[in-house]
């Protein structure tokens, strides 16, 4: 359970997320329910954030960095505007082939499509100011490193949505409270968080829902110019 917001409020909100009208979401949210599976996927709170900012956006072109089965691709593709695309990244072959069969069941080969390695090779061979979204959920460590890169490859008023940038709360504890092998992750991250809510390039807001995330806006245009 979360340690970010009080657990009787968040079960109560999670009690209110809509099972996915997807064969595909539901299954994989029925098996992490379960706990049959430990995907480390988007939480439900965050899932139905998503799709309203989403809605509200309208995106053409989506870049995910961290695919694992492909969840929040799948989610996100039905907020594209017509002839919309999702790019996602997986370096993990075991999570790259369970996404490959998602995107297939959910018959989505032609909106999404996974660039299977590292995002530290892959970011470089991506065209400046190609996307409307960047959903960065992966490595936490990464972030502060792969931020030049999502600043690149937004266009001017694209919005950036970073996950897991609370990690369990323990981001805003002391790094002297910190088990010492956390302590690089903390310090990135709130590198990170620093770096996004300090530079002209950026309007961001951290918000305390699932493991935190933060909203990015790339200022510096509008989005359709
Ligand atoms: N966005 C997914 C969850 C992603 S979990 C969802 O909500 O449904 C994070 C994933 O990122 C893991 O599968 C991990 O293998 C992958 N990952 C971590 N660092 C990466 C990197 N540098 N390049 C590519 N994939 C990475
Ligand atoms: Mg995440």
């Amino acid at each position: 359970m979360s340690e970010i917001s009080y657990s009787y409020i968040v079960e109560y909100i999670r009690a209110l997320h809509t099972p996915p009208a997807s064969s595909v979401l539901l299954e994989i949210e029925k098996k992490i329910a379960h706990e049959i599976e430990h995907w480390p996927i988007i939480k439900p709170e965050v899932a139905d954030f998503m799709k309203v900012l989403l809605s509200l956006v309208k995106p053409s072109q989506i870049l995910e960095i961290g695919t694992a089965v492909g969840y929040s691709s799948i989610l996100m593709s039905d907020c594209l505007d017509k002839n919309g695309h999702i790019t996602t990244i997986e370096r993990f072959p075991h999570m790259a082939d369970q996404a490959k069969a998602n995107i297939k069941n959910a018959k989505l080969q032609d909106k999404i499509t996974l660039l299977e390695g590292d995002a530290v090779q892959l970011l470089p061979t991506l065209n400046d100011e190609s996307y409307d979204v960047i959903f960065m959920d992966c490595a936490k460590g990464q972030y502060i490193h792969f931020l030049p890169e999502c600043k690149r490859l937004l266009k001017n008023g694209g919005l950036l949505i970073t996950d897991n940038v609370l990690h369990k709360g323990t981001v805003a504890r002391s790094r002297y409270l910190i088990d010492r092998r956390q302590r690089t992750t903390h310090s990135r991250l709130r590198e990170f968080l620093w770096t996004i809510t300090h530079t002209p390039d950026f309007t961001s807001s951290v918000i305390p829902i699932g493991d935190g995330i933060a909203l990015s806006y790339k200022t510096g245009g509008n989005m359709n110019d």
